[in-house]
């Protein structure tokens, strides 16, 4: 399986981190070994001194596709979850301001938290999904999938023009503004509504 990421698909998101808003979707991917879940500590790496979480809503592949039409991209996807895309936010910025690609800002190992897929029947309106992520008690991040600039058929379609999309493949949609940095010892919770769908611990 592989992991694409979105980047910048919520205005006030791109604005806090002083970047345009996007017209084509921001895509970048993190390999398999990102993957960290079943509520497992995500240990704080020794080569940076500022990663970020970065919460957000991810969808599951179901089907393979290529070319996908936007009549039919519902069919693509069948459950959600809720993830972090871990961020190591001083190595970024070091390969932004050199115009270089961003790859090992986000993807090194257990960058990808992810909670367990629930099927997407459950949710009443994929189109108003509140998401919200706490650290350490205080509510830090609060999304609606309402608010992406790219909703989550558009993303299928944009991506499945180039990447062939496989069963199992996850689609981290994005995250909304509030990113902040994590330290040793803090707690993050994240919520779909008031579902609780994951805890990370920093060690
Ligand atoms: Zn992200």
């Amino acid at each position: 399986m592989k992991i694409i990421a979105v980047g910048r698909n919520y205005i006030d998101h791109a604005k806090e981190l002083n970047n345009p808003v996007p017209e084509i979707p921001v895509i970048f991917m993190k390999p398999d070994t990102a993957v960290l879940k079943d509520n497992k500590d995500f240990y704080f790496p020794e080569f940076s001194n500022d990663i970020h979480y970065e919460c957000e809503l991810v969808i599951r592949i179901c089907n393979e596709g290529k070319h996908i039409s936007q009549k039919f991209a519902h069919k693509y996807y069948d459950a959600i979850g809720l993830g972090i895309d871990f961020t190591a936010r001083d190595i970024q910025a070091k390969h932004k301001e050199k115009g270089l690609p961003w790859e090992l800002a986000k993807s090194f190992d257990n960058s990808a938290v992810i909670s367990p897929l629930i099927p997407k029947t459950e949710f009443e309106d994929l189109g108003n999904l509140g998401f919200s992520l706490k650290k350490n008690g205080d509510i830090v991040q609060q999304g609606n999938s309402k608010d992406m600039i790219f909703d989550i058929d558009s993303l299928l379609v944009f991506i499945s023009k180039y990447i062939t999309l496989r069963k199992g493949d996850l689609i981290y949609t994005g995250t909304p503004a509030g990113v902040g940095p994590v330290a040793i010892g803090d707690r993050l919770v994240g919520y779909i509504g008031d579902k609780e769908m994951f805890v990370t611990q920093i060690k």
